[in-house]
């Protein structure tokens, strides 16, 4: 069976050691292998003094041209890349586009803005202000890109979007990457960098790529380097608190965990179109990628007047999915399995710590038969959907506002419809990437976003006139900021140009204001 190689110092190169089998999560057959790779050190220090200078001489708008070529490349590709998700990560074509295609939006995104930013390569933050009243000298804030290398660790779940979608950012801030996917779902993210390196737009030693373990990656950071992780809280722990992290004050930037929320309003009624936008987004979230996105609505926090008109539609429409689970080479299959066996035992007994304060309602935690040949071997689940009670909700020690599952797993939550006791139960998930709420009662909504908005990195409202039109809210789109407080990490990616504050340094530049002017001119 093939290695697939890590691409570091310039070349690709085999790993030592073990070989850690990656296979198809429909019925565990293997795919291909990986190996630890050696000789870190000198990978990150190519990509540092190599790459870093020669995209550093780049002004945004050639940067920009890189990334519109990456789309390209990977675009061309499309349908082979979305084959490949499927066998390596158990996607269903509509889960596989939406990371395939995720990351050429987030690539396409980013080069446009990179026109706005034009032939410079500092960006200007805000006006010279006087340093006091009266004064010539004055003070301005430029952004530069650091001059280190910007480490990405990544989640199993988006292995396209997730590497591309960071990649993207430093790349155009003027950083070097060292990519180092998730080793369960890694192929889709070797393939991917395979089709970006052959074509040779970047620059040398712009873009490692790291199979398998991390292994002593960072204990080679230097103070000018960025690490970005995206994965489990526990993870983004151990990361934060690395000796060589606290040595070196290299800049961290953490997306973990998050018990994002559905708020229903006291106005949603059945047999309208708000209702119906809830439910398409609820089975949404609940099941594409098997529930295993960051952004997924895991809490329902429903009007107790409205618990058993919701349930009962969940419940049928659940059932309906639940009868088309299976292995997505099979185009009718509407869910595939989770991505590995460690996922489907983690997600087991999530399902059973959240059964300390909620009842299954609907699924079998234990279902064995799904469709499609050896998917007895396979890592497959069926939507489940639990529901609690209002004291249960309002219980900040509950183990639904504490514990994440990572697969098609939700819990209603009633409660009294206040926007207040929203915010409460919101804020008791202890910091969440993002919640929505679904009203067309403005001052309900106002006050959420008042009561609920600090625990977040983003609130969705829907309201009726447009409830057809809206999006369900685990689609992360690159203009939007992706990051939540608390348990969600504490981190920010995207967001438009505000990504590009992870990878530069922020210098206020003080003196008189001609030459400022002369200095901060285009270069
Ligand atoms: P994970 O087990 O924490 O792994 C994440 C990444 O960290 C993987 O690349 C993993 O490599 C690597 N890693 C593990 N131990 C490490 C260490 N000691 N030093 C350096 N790197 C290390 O998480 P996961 O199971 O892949 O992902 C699921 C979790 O990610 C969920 O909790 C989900 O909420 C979270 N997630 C968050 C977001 C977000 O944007 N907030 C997005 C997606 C997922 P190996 O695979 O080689 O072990």
């Amino acid at each position: 069976m093939t290695e697939l190689r890590s691409y570091l110092g310039g070349d690709w190169r085999p790993g030592v050691g073990d070989e850690i089998a990656l296979v198809n999560p429909s019925h565990a057959g293997r795919i291909g292998h990986v190996r630890r790779a050696q000789g870190l050190a000198l990978a990150v220090a190519h990509a540092r003094d190599t790459g870093g200078p020669a995209l550093r001489a780049l002004t945004f708008a050639q940067r920009g041209r890189l990334l519109e070529r990456m789309a390209a490349v990977i675009h061309a590709e499309r349908d082979a890349l979305l084959d490949l998700a499927g066998r390596s990560g158990g996607n269903t074509r509509g889960d596989a586009k939406f990371d395939v295609d995720g990351a050429t939006a987030v690539l396409s995104v980013y080069a446009e803005l990179a026109k706005g930013l034009g032939d410079r390569s500092h960006l200007i933050e805000d006006d010279a202000q006087p340093l006091y009243h009266g004064s010539k000298l004055r003070a301005q804030h430029v952004r530069l890109p650091r001059h280190g290398v910007a480490v990405h660790i990544n989640a199993f779940n988006f292995p396209a979007w997730g590497m591309i979608g960071k990649a993207a950012v430093a790349l155009l801030a003027g950083m070097p990457v060292v990519s180092k996917p998730a080793t369960s779902t890694s192929a889709l993210a070797h393939r991917i960098a395979e089709l970006v390196l052959a074509d040779g737009m970047l620059p040398r030693g712009a873009f490692s790529l790291l199979m398998g373990p991390a292994g002593d990656l960072l204990d080679h950071l230097e103070p000018q380097d960025v690490v970005a992780f995206t994965g489990s809280a526990d993870t983004g722990r151990l990361i934060r608190s690395h000796a060589r992290v606290l040595a070196t004050g290299a800049r961290i930037n953490v997306e973990a965990d998050s018990l994002n929320a559905a708020i229903i309003g006291p106005d949603v009624a059945r047999g309208t179109e708000l209702f119906d936008a809830l439910v398409r987004d609820c089975t949404v979230e609940m099941t594409q990628k098997a529930g295993q996105k960051c952004t997924a609505t895991r809490r329902m926090l429903v009007p107790s007047a409205l618990m058993d008109d919701l349930q009962e539609v969940l419940v049928e429409r659940l059932d309906e999915l639940a009868a088309r689970v299976g292995d997505p080479a099979d185009r009718d299959h509407r869910m595939g399995p989770l991505a590995s066996a460690a996922q489907l035992r983690d997600v087991r007994a999530g399902i059973q710590r959240l059964c300390e304060c909620a009842t299954i309602v609907r699924g079998d935690p234990q279902r064995r038969s799904f469709g499609g040949e050896g998917t007895e071997a396979g890592f497959f689940i069926e939507p489940v959907l639990l529901a609690t009670t209002p004291q249960v909700a309002l219980d900040a020690t509950a183990p639904v506002h504490r514990t994440e599952v990572f697969g098609p797993v939700a819990t209603l939550l009633p409660y009294d419809g206040l926007a207040a006791t929203a915010g409460r139960v919101v804020g008791a998930g202890e910091g969440s990437l993002v919640s929505t709420v679904y009203s067309d009662d403005r001052a309900f909504v106002r006050e959420v976003l008042h009561q609920a908005g600090p625990h977040l990195g983003r609130l969705v409202v829907v309201q009726e006139k447009t409830a057809r039109a809206s999006l369900p809210p685990g689609g992360v789109f690159a203009v939007a900021n992706h990051g939540g407080p608390g348990r969600a990490g504490g981190g920010e990616e995207m967001g438009g140009l505000h990504g590009l504050e992870l990878y530069t340094q922020r210098l206020a530049v003080q003196t008189g204001a001609s030459q400022l002017a002369r200095l901060l001119a285009s270069d």
